[in-house]
């Protein structure tokens, strides 16, 4: 028998929390352009976190007040499609994170230590 491995959707996961992200809209304000953008995001539930992913973006800290603090440390593109690299699973016992292109088609992942 072959079984046809279905291309599910994966969840981005929190980088602090390590546990599934779920859809949001994010409603950025820009202050200087004058404008307002809307994005589909991943939020984290644990409640206070306001770790946020978005393809383009990849990880970021969605404060008060609007504004978005990126982390260098968790942003990394996909070379083929410029998208940004989330968590999509996490070894609790080696501290392993592995991380996918937000293209459903995408084989590329790396795996980085999470401490
Ligand atoms: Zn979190
Ligand atoms: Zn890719």
């Amino acid at each position: 028998m072959i079984v046809n491995e279905e291309k599910i959707s994966r969840v981005p996961l929190c980088p602090v929390h390590l546990i599934g992200m779920g859809l949001a809209d994010l409603t950025l304000v820009w202050p200087f352009a004058n404008d307002i953008e809307n994005i589909e995001v991943s939020r984290c539930h644990a409640p206070g976190c306001v770790y946020t992913y978005s393809r383009t973006d990849g990880y970021f800290r969605f404060c008060a007040g609007g504004s978005i603090r990126s982390e260098e440390g968790l942003v990394s593109l996909c070379p083929e499609h410029r998208l940004a690299l989330y968590i999509s699973e996490y070894d609790s016992q080696g501290k392993i994170a592995t991380w996918c292109c937000p293209d459903i088609d995408c084989e590329m992942s790396k795996k980085s230590r999470v401490d």
